[in-house]
C-alpha cells in the first residue's frame, strides 16, 4: 500500500469531480528542495528565503544567494519553484540588521515593509532571483502585503533591476494573502499580481488577534474559524479566476482544511514534503462540488470547533 501510495505521489492529484489540485512543497532552504522533488511534489510553493540569513553575522551576497536559488530550481527540473522574498521582523531578526526594538514586533515591520528602509537589500536578492535558469520556472513572492501598492513598488524593482541585467524575460510575481486588509481587497490585488498565496499561520494569527507563538492560544487558533474562513472565501471571490491562488500555510497540510480549501476554489496546496503523498491522497478521494454545497452551513457556524465536527462527520459519510 505505501509503495503505491509513494508511486501515486508523482502522479497529479485530481478529484472525484474532476479539478486538478496542484500539490507543492514548502522548503527552507536547497538541501530540502531535494526532498521535494522525492516526495512527488508539483513544484516549490514556499521557499522561505530567510532561512539564508539567519544565524550569521552578515548578509548572503548576491553569489551566495543566486546559488541556493539556482539549486532549488535545478533539484525540481523545471517545475515551478516559488521563491518568498526575506520575511524579516516579528519572530525572526537578523542580528546585522539592527531593526529598533518594538513592543508588537509581529504588528512591527516586517516582510515587505522592511524593504522601504533597506532597498539595497531587496535590490541585492532580485538580482541573485533573476540570475537563475530557467526564468520561467521562477516565481518571485512578496510577504506581508497589506495593499498593493506594495506590490507595485516591488514590480518597479524588479522591472529595474532586469532592466539593468539586459533580460528580455521576466518571472512572474505574487504576493501573499496574510493580513486581513489583502484578503479583503484580493480583487485590486489580482490585478498587480500573477499569483496568490494564501498564509494561513499569519491570516489566522491576524484575523482572530492571537499570537501564533503563544502556547495558551495555540489550541484556540485554528485556520476553521468561519471568521478565517471568510477572508480565504473573500480572497478567491476576489481574484475571480484573474490569477491562480494557492495556500502556503499549515492549514494546506491538514486534509481536513485541505478539503475545504479546494472546495472554496483554491488552485494549488503547498505543504511539508512529508505530507505531499497523503495530502494528494486526500484530494483524490474528495468531490470539491458537492463539499462546496456545504459551504454556507459551514460558514456561518459559530465556531471553529463546529467546523472542525461538520467536516469530519462529512468525511466519515464519503469513506
Ligand atoms: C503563513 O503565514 O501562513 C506562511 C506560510 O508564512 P510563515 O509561516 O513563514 O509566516
Ligand atoms: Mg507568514
Amino acid at each position: 500500500r505505501r509503495e503505491v501510495e509513494r508511486a501515486e505521489a508523482f502522479e497529479p492529484a485530481v478529484t472525484r469531480d474532476g479539478r486538478e489540485i496542484e500539490v507543492a512543497a514548502n522548503i527552507g532552504d536547497s538541501s530540502e528542495a531535494r526532498l521535494a522533488a522525492e516526495s512527488g511534489a508539483d513544484g516549490v510553493g514556499l521557499m522561505r528565503s530567510e532561512f539564508l540569513f539567519l544565524g550569521r553575522d552578515t548578509a548572503p551576497d548576491e553569489a551566495e544567494q543566486c546559488h541556493e536559488y539556482q539549486t532549488s530550481l535545478t533539484a525540481l527540473g523545471g517545475k515551478p519553484v516559488i521563491i518568498r522574498t526575506l520575511d524579516i521582523g516579528a519572530d525572526k531578526q537578523l542580528p546585522y540588521l539592527r531593526l529598533p526594538e518594538v513592543p508588537n514586533p509581529a504588528l512591527g515591520v516586517r516582510g515587505v515593509r522592511l524593504w522601504h528602509d533597506q532597498p539595497a537589500l531587496l535590490d541585492t536578492q532580485l538580482h541573485a532571483l533573476l540570475g537563475v535558469v530557467p526564468l520561467d520556472a521562477l516565481r518571485i513572492m512578496v510577504p506581508m502585503v497589506s495593499e498593493v501598492g506594495e506590490l507595485a513598488w516591488v514590480r518597479e524593482r524588479l522591472e529595474a533591476v532586469a532592466v539593468e541585467r539586459g533580460l528580455t524575460e521576466r518571472p512572474r510575481l505574487g504576493a501573499m494573502v496574510e493580513v486581513p486588509s489583502a484578503a479583503l481587497c484580493a480583487a485590486n490585488l489580482a490585478e498587480q499580481a500573477d499569483f496568490l498565496s494564501i498564509g494561513t499561520n499569519d491570516l489566522t494569527q491576524y484575523a482572530l488577534a492571537m499570537d501564533r507563538e503563544d502556547p495558551h492560544l495555540a489550541a484556540r487558533a485554528d485556520v476553521l474559524h468561519p471568521g478565517v474562513l471568510r477572508l480565504i472565501q473573500a480572497t478567491v471571490e476576489g481574484a475571480a479566476g484573474r490569477c491562480p491562488v494557492g495556500v502556503c500555510g499549515a492549514a494546506a497540510g491538514d486534509p481536513l482544511a485541505a478539503s475545504l480549501l479546494v472546495a472554496m476554489g483554491v488552485d494549488e496546496l503547498s505543504v511539508e514534503p512529508a505530507r505531499v503523498a497523503a495530502i494528494k491522497a486526500s484530494i483524490r478521494r474528495l468531490d470539491a462540488a458537492s463539499l462546496a454545497r456545504e459551504l454556507p452551513d459551514l460558514l456561518a457556524m459559530p465556531d471553529a470547533a463546529s467546523v472542525r465536527r461538520r467536516l469530519a462527520e462529512i468525511h466519515e459519510s464519503v469513506s
